[in-house]
């Protein structure tokens, strides 16, 4: 069957230095499945989410994607099985247009493909001759999802999406991203600030605090349940 998780991670210890940022993570995100990762400010959330990708080397614990341990010296690996990271930074070309970055990303020559991404992005399908470094913030984070996206990814994980973007963009683009997910079955991973629009989108979130996760579950439970989701976010610690 396919109901096996794409993404889990079991007892996952991370840091810098030998110092510990995040302890004990478990978690597992099937296909079509949208996990939110949420908490305030140094709470480990991105230091989650770069062990995960296997860009960060774990301290303890395991991280698999598809069945297979993530190893942060082969990316490539992850990569190929069809694991798509977009950073807090987009990792975009400046000089390079948007239509370069679209033909590069594609897995395939499928002018189809490309058509059902832009689709849900309308905004940039009108900006193909436009260098990447004169896009707004917002463009360009449409673009490094859309670029993501062209690869047919079986599993996406975006950081902090939102960051420095006006929440009526984050408001189509979180719903997008659902959509496309549920649709193509891909598993999605958010790290988020705005939790109430993260739990919107989301099938499951989890709160970190100080590096551990001090609340999870169903994020309709978490959303009519906002007074757990504060005092987890200021409480624990
Ligand atoms: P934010 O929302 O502010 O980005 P976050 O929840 O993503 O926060 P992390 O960036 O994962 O938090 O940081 C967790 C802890 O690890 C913090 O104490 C932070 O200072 C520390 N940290 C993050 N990056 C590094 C690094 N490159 N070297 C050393 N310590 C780091």
């Amino acid at each position: 069957t396919n109901t096996a998780p794409v993404l889990t991670a079991e007892a996952l210890t991370a840091g810098y230095h030998g110092v510990v940022a995040v302890t004990d993570v478990n978690l597992s995100v099937s296909a079509g499945e949208v996990l939110s990762i949420l908490g305030p400010n140094g709470a480990g959330k991105t230091t989650t989410l770069l062990s995960l990708a296997g860009v960060l080397p774990t301290m303890s614990g395991r991280v698999t994607i598809l069945g297979e341990p993530v190893d942060s010296r082969r990316p490539y690996r992850m990569a190929r099985r069809g694991m798509r990271f977009v950073p807090d930074d987009r990792g975009l070309f400046p000089s390079m247009t948007v239509g370069e970055h679209l033909r590069l990303a594609r897995r395939r020559p499928d002018k189809h493909r490309e058509h059902s991404v832009l689709e849900r992005f309308p905004a940039l399908a009108k900006l193909r001759s436009r260098t990447v470094g004169l896009l707004s913030g917002g463009e360009q984070q449409m673009l490094a999802i859309a670029v993501a996206l062209l690869a047919e990814p079986r599993l996406l994980m975006v950081d902090e999406m939102s960051l420095g973007l006006a929440p009526m963009i984050v408001e189509q683009m979180l719903p997008a991203i659902r959509d496309l997910a549920r649709a193509e079955g891909i598993a999605v991973v958010l790290v988020e600030q705005h939790v109430g629009l993260a739990l919107a989108v989301s099938d499951r979130a989890m709160v970190l605090n100080h590096g551990r996760v001090v609340l999870e579950g169903q994020a309709g439970a978490l959303l009519r349940e906002r007074d757990r989701v504060e005092s987890a976010y200021f409480g624990a610690g």
